[in-house]
């Protein structure tokens, strides 16, 4: 398979320096395609023909552009298998997980469509009798999307629906390890039909996505990803007058209190924590548990870990599939060598030897590290993959200020029957997402997402939230002309 730009509706070569290999990372001998990254002149071409697409694109009404994402909406749904299959194949999460992902995109698009009558912009009360004092919202422009490959479909979806509904044009710019399913989404904006130059698509990686911020006639660029890159386009669209909108990692701590469900607590921090193998941005990293109830709290953990079963995502039986590539499975065994160096407890986990059906993909078992401390590399660093640091508080006190003692600010969860520690959590931790006896990786497509502190650029998506960015305000006033 040959993975193509898709620029003004037309299936075209790329001229970067770069050509990527795309593996199957459950099985690497699995060659799924190649590709050639996008030079900065196919950035450019790319960004050229959104611009020349907007302006009819905005002048369409708000419910005719709904009518293209119902339509792309229904163009998943009848794609859902296929899409999915390749989502398992190109990322390595478990087939019902990649269906999830693929149905949540139809979701979404479905939202960001019955949208399209909702207010934009509110009437407010001039301080003169004769003046028409309201505001409207309008389009950005040009947006460039740059997304990572975890949930490599339905972040692009629930960044161009918006974009879209809102009269923007669009171009994507994927992570260069999911490069199957961003093609398969605009082939789906192509069957709905949506007008040529409207939604774009460059291949490519990291320096792609730099022509991307650097491209002239760019309005904006939102960007889902690692704090590191994500430091690096805030700079770039900082200086050349660009908006963007940043959603990073995160170090993401469950509390589990004395007076919590503990089959509870366990069950979710594990789900938080192990499943699409730790590779979530709302992943739950850290199990913040008061030392009275700790030793049961692990017995339990560990005992459930131990029976999670690793292997291809293409097999339902298994809880958590491989790792998205070799660097990303060296990275993680790293993390869990250092943080034994620096006195936590391996309780289980880590490399997985001697299976016929793992020598080839890029897994780690699911790992729980014990006794570790709030200052140690394991405690602070995004992982991602499929590690629990076990970190024991005397109290309730100690382990809000446990939680919030970290750069990110993502997601957060507490375990407890208490009111009034629950709501005092929701007031107190850091964390954009706040959850009382739930997992901190659920997410509704209808709900404000985004984090705190270094995971975000404070801004937020999905729900009535998204319009934000990808609208400007104007204050319009009339008044009679004579
Ligand atoms: P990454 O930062 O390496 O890459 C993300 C995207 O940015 C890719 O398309 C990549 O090619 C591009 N990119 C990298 N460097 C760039 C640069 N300097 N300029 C422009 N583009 C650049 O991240 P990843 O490995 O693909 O994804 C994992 C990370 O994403 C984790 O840190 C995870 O927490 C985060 N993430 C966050 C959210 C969220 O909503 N907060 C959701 C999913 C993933």
């Amino acid at each position: 398979m040959t993975l193509n730009n898709f620029i003004e509706d037309r299936w075209v070569a790329s001229h970067g320096d770069t050509t990527f290999e795309k593996r199957n990372p459950a099985d690497e001998r699995d060659l799924i395609g190649i590709f050639r990254a996008s030079s900065a002149g196919d950035v450019q071409e790319a960004v050229r023909a959104a611009r020349r697409a907007l302006p009819a694109w905005r002048a369409l009404s708000y419910d005719a552009r709904a009518q293209f994402l119902f339509r792309a909406a229904e163009r998943i749904a009848a794609r859902q298998t296929e899409i999915a299959a390749a989502l398992t194949r190109e990322e390595g999460k478990s087939l019902a997980e990649a269906n999830g992902e693929t149905a949540r995109g139809a979701v979404i698009l479905r939202y960001f469509a019955g949208d399209a009558l909702r207010s934009v912009g509110e009437v407010l009360p001039s301080l003169n009798a004769n003046t028409m004092l309201f505001t409207e919202r309008l389009p950005l422009g040009v947006v460039g999307l740059i997304t990572p490959w975890n949930f490599p479909f339905v972040i692009p979806v629930w960044k161009a629906a918006p974009a879209l509904l809102y009269g923007n044009t669009v171009v994507l710019k994927p992570s260069e390890h999911s490069p199957v399913t961003a093609q398969m989404l605009a082939e789906i904006f192509h069957q709905a039909g949506l007008p040529a130059g409207v939604f774009n698509l460059v291949q490519g990686g990291r320096e792609t996505g730099e022509a991307l911020t650097r491209a002239d006639g760019m309005n904006g660029i939102s960007f889902t990803g690692s704090a590191a890159a994500g430091k690096v386009i805030a700079r770039t669209c900082a200086e050349r007058g660009v908006r963007y909108q940043l959603e990073m990692g995160g170090k993401n701590p469950v509390v589990v209190l004395e007076d919590a469900n503990l089959d509870r607590a366990v069950e979710l921090t594990i789900q938080g924590a192990m499943k699409l193998a730790g590779e979530k941005c709302t992943a739950t990293a850290r199990a913040i548990v008061v030392e009275n109830i700790a030793d049961e709290f692990v017995r339990r953990l560990v005992g459930r870990v131990k029976e999670l079963e690793v292997g291809p995502g293409t097999d339902g039986r298994y809880y958590l599939g491989p790792l998205i590539s070799a660097a990303a499975q060296a990275n993680v065994l790293r993390h869990i060598e250092r943080a034994q160096q620096e006195g936590a407890r391996l309780l289980c986990g880590g490399a997985i030897d001697g299976r016929d059906d793992t020598a080839r993909g890029h897994y780690v078992s699911p790992a729980v590290l014990d006794n570790v401390r709030p200052e140690m590399a394991i405690a602070q660093e995004e992982v991602f993959g499929p590690v629990l640091a076990v970190l024991r508080v005397p109290d309730f006190d100690a382990a809000l200020r446990v939680a919030n003692d970290i750069a990110y600010g993502l997601s957060a969860s507490v375990f407890t029957r208490s009111l009034d520690k629950a709501f005092r959590f929701a007031r107190e931790v850091e964390a954009g997402l706040v959850r009382i006896n739930g997992d901190t990786a659920t997410l509704e497509p209808q709900a404000p997402f985004g984090g705190l502190k270094g995971s975000s650029s404070f801004s937020r998506e999905n729900g009535q939230a998204a319009k934000e960015f990808y609208t400007q305000l104007k204050t319009i006033s009339v008044d009679r002309a004579d």
